[in-house]
């Protein structure tokens, strides 16, 4: 009999990646949303999956839908990746960030546990958790130190699934994943902006992308690749916790410049701090520049990941890199914008 697995967030980046990648090892998929007929399933659509995911309404706030919801699917495998993710705005909710990144967590472990104990669970924790960073690389002993109300909570999750482990003796593992992104990437964050915001650029010769920290290094990778991580820790005869991430770090900065090379712009700066602009060198045009508005109160500098626990214990390497990663997502803002 197929396998059945039940992914929440089905509809943001990681979920629909993580469902294709279920339908073609031949899962049963169980997609997990807030409201199944809001339109948030485009992702689904855009990988042509829509129709084979089996979708099932179910807010990771409300305990009786989650176990309700477990029950009925009695999955073998559950994917926690339904989350308040965007750092930015859990400064400005940090309550609802905990209820949902926390509490949430308990919720669908409280369901596991009663409803189909011997399930196994993966949760999405992330490499925010190391904050302020105690070392450079990180690996999975490197200590925490969260600098957000979304890291402080995705702590907690972290947390919690470990506890349930060590006290229950269930299969939960936890992914430590550095920034992944794609063509699928909420447009709030900063590549996706860029690569949205440069692609509009393209064609309203008045657009200017506004940016917060161009300094800030973060060590992206591609979603498609994260996810089979995912798959491969909940396959382990022991389960455990591993960082994810490619170990090369780049600036925000030097994505502008990549991306802006793929959209046929030849990006100078001028100016400092506040006043940095990026401007194209061949006609003078202004397309990027510094707004304080999207600083953040807590800044993560520098995230950059030692994943060789994954590579060694799971096989797992990410294929694609950040150039071609670049080029991907700007071709798909493209091809949005122009049609
Ligand atoms: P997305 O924001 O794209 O997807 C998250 C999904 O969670 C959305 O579909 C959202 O639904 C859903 N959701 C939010 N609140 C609730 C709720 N109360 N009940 C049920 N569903 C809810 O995130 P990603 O796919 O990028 O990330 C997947 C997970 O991995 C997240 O937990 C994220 O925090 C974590 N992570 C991501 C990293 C990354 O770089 N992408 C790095 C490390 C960790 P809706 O559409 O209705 O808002
Ligand atoms: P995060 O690592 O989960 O916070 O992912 P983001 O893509 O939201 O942010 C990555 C880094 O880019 C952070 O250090 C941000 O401060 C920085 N950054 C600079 N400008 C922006 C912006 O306009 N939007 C976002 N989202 N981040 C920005």
């Amino acid at each position: 009999m197929a396998k059945r697995a039940l992914i929440t967030g089905v509809g943001g980046q990681d979920g629909a990646y993580l469902a294709r990648l279920l339908l073609e090892k031949g899962y049963q998929v169980f997609g997990a949303c807030r409201r199944s007929a809001s339109g948030s399933l485009w992702r689904l659509r855009e990988l042509g999956i829509e129709d084979a995911v089996e979708t099932v309404d179910m807010d990771l706030l409300e305990f009786s839908n989650v176990l309700s919801v477990v029950k009925q699917v009695q999955p073998d495998e559950v994917y926690n990746l339904a989350a308040q993710s965007f750092v930015g705005s859990s400064f400005q909710q940090p309550l609802f960030t905990g209820d949902v990144d926390a509490l949430g967590v308990t919720r669908v472990l409280e369901s596991i546990r009663t409803a189909c104990p011997a399930a196994r669970f993966y949760q999405a924790s992330t490499s925010e958790m190391f904050g302020k960073v105690r070392e450079t690389p990180q690996t999975e002993s490197t200590p925490f130190h969260p600098r957000s109300p979304y890291a402080v909570a995705k702590l907690y999750g972290h947390w919690i699934t470990t506890n349930y482990r060590e006290a229950h003796g269930m299969y939960t593992a936890s992914g430590i994943l550095f920034n992944h992104e794609s063509p699928l990437r909420g447009a709030e964050f900063v590549t996706r902006k860029i690569t949205m915001g440069l692609s509009r650029a393209v064609r309203d010769k008045s657009f200017v992308v506004n940016l917060g920290n161009l300094e800030a290094e973060r060590d992206w990778g591609f979603a498609g690749d994260y996810v089979d991580g995912m798959w491969r820790m909940l396959q382990q005869d022991v389960p455990g916790d591993y960082v994810l991430g490619t170990g090369i770090k780049t600036s925000v900065r030097r994505f502008v410049s990549l991306a802006a090379a793929a959209a046929g712009f030849d990006v100078q700066w001028r100016g400092e701090a506040e006043g940095t602009e990026g401007f194209d060198n061949r006609t003078g045009r202004v397309v990027v520049r510094v707004d304080p508005a999207f600083y953040r109160p807590a800044e993560v500098d520098l995230l950059l990941a030692d994943s060789t626990k994954a590579r060694t214990t799971l096989g797992w390497e990410p294929k694609v890199m950040l150039p071609e990663l670049v080029e991907l997502m700007m071709k798909a803002d493209m091809d949005r914008q122009h049609h």
